[in-house]
């Protein structure tokens, strides 16, 4: 089965020790668009791998498709998933134990961060009603064995708050170290009853190989490279932030529940993958998953061609839709579909079909010729949106825009691209 090791294309190996407060982030930083291995790590036995994914075409290229066909492959997998896995003894992930989260080569990203942070754990936990989720969630390390975990209000919060309502602690094992199509399919939004590791499966094109973990009811995949077991304690709260996230600006300190570590693991020769918060990397990992969701949305609208969340809107606040025009609203429908599809957004563009969307020149063109603002400007007044946009203020609503830059139907002439004729 596909793991961490067999994506890993190392374009730079750094052989001298580093140091993991501030050194390895500000080397991921400068080089968003290399993978590089950190061998020695200073205070840890582990070695670090960071930027794994360094552009949209690596992560397609894990998702095994191609940017022109990536939504509608993804849309497939996610309709096909079922829930088969095979379950393995002596999985590679329970080689070794380590006794501390301090053995561990955590990361401090930024200076007015919390503390170390853990940016690619995947949180594996199961609910009698809702079965297997796996998501993604930043972990600030509290001690050598606490964390604390922010849950935003989806699925594993859900969980959480049932267990909670029981009075119970929640069982938890934190994934690090996977081949990308695991952090993707962990960040993707299912339904809270369909499992995230069935579309992993489908994306790989083989069922997940899983290890029964050792002191909670939980299996995960057998070939990570680290897995960190415990609970999410009922009725704890600590503070959690300020931590840098998609936009590269400070989240705010919030109250957030404690995990209570019980035990870690990881293989022989264990590699951390350490996730840059607001790299291209998370960037694409949370943004990209979003993108079939704003398909589907639109597609009930207008016939959708493709999607993407651009680079310069941190691949979260800013869209492009394009569309086949047939009628002349089709566009101010796109709009409002897009923005129901990925509700954190909050800048959309739609286009018509003959620009390229990966192109930011060619969307600006389609604005600057074919978008007027007293006609084909949609304007949403405080609304909500994304918490993580700085500009939003304090209330959370934002105001949205949706810009129609596709030609009228009723004046195509106008719009028509000159010709140079071969002699
Ligand atoms: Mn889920």
């Amino acid at each position: 089965m596909k793991d961490l090791r067999d994506f890993l294309k190392a374009d730079l190996v750094v052989e001298e020790e580093v140091d993991p407060e501030y050194e390895i982030s500000a080397m991921l930083h400068e080089n968003p668009r290399k993978t590089i291995l950190f061998q020695r790590v200073k205070g840890s036995k582990l070695p670090v791998v960071g930027n794994l994914v360094t552009s949209r075409e690596r992560m397609c290229e894990a998702l095994g498709t191609t940017k022109e066909n990536y939504i509608l492959h993804v849309t497939e997998a996610a309709k096909r998933c079922e829930g088969e896995f095979s379950l393995v003894d002596n999985a590679p992930v329970y080689e070794r134990r380590c006794s501390s989260l301090e053995e561990l080569p955590i990361l401090k990203h930024f200076e007015k961060d919390a503390g170390r942070y853990i940016t690619s754990g995947v949180v594996i936990a199961k609910d009698e009603e809702h079965g297997r989720n796996a998501s993604v969630h930043r972990m600030l390390v509290l001690d050598g064995h606490r964390l604390a975990i922010r849950l935003v209000e989806r699925h594993l919060h859900e969980y959480y708050k049932k267990a909670e309502a029981r009075g119970e602690a929640l069982e938890i094992a934190i994934v690090i170290g996977m081949h990308p199509a695991l952090l993707f399919a962990s960040s993707y939004s299912f339904g809270i009853n369909q499992d995230e590791l069935c579309l992993a499966s489908a994306l790989l094109g083989e069922p997940i190989e899983l290890a029964k973990c050792k002191t909670v009811d939980l299996e995960i995949p057998a070939n990570a490279e680290i897995v960190i077991e415990g609970r999410i304690l009922p009725h704890e709260r600590v503070d959690e932030g300020p931590f840098t996230d998609i936009t590269g600006t400070y989240d705010k300190v919030r109250k957030q529940p404690v995990v209570e570590v019980s035990r870690i693991y990881h293989r022989r020769d264990a590699i951390y993958h350490a996730l840059l918060p607001s790299s291209v990397e998370h960037r694409l990992l949370m943004g990209m998953p979003q993108e079939p969701r704003i398909f589907a949305s639109v597609a009930k609208v207008a016939r959708v061609k493709n999607v993407v969340l651009t680079p310069g809107g941190c691949s979260w606040l800013h869209g492009v839709v394009a569309i086949e025009k047939r009628g002349e609203e089709d566009a101010k429908r796109a709009i409002l579909a897009a923005f129901e599809g990925h509700p954190s957004m909050k800048h959309v563009v739609v286009v018509d079909d003959d620009i390229d969307i990966f192109s930011s020149e060619e969307v600006e063109f389609a604005i600057a010729t074919r978008f007027q603002g007293d006609r084909d400007l949609v304007m949403l007044r405080l609304v909500r949106g994304s918490s993580l946009d700085p500009s939003a203020g304090k209330t959370g609503l934002t105001t949205k825009l949706g810009f129609d830059a596709t030609k009228p139907l009723h004046n195509l002439s106008a719009y028509e691209k000159a010709r140079i004729p071969k002699k």
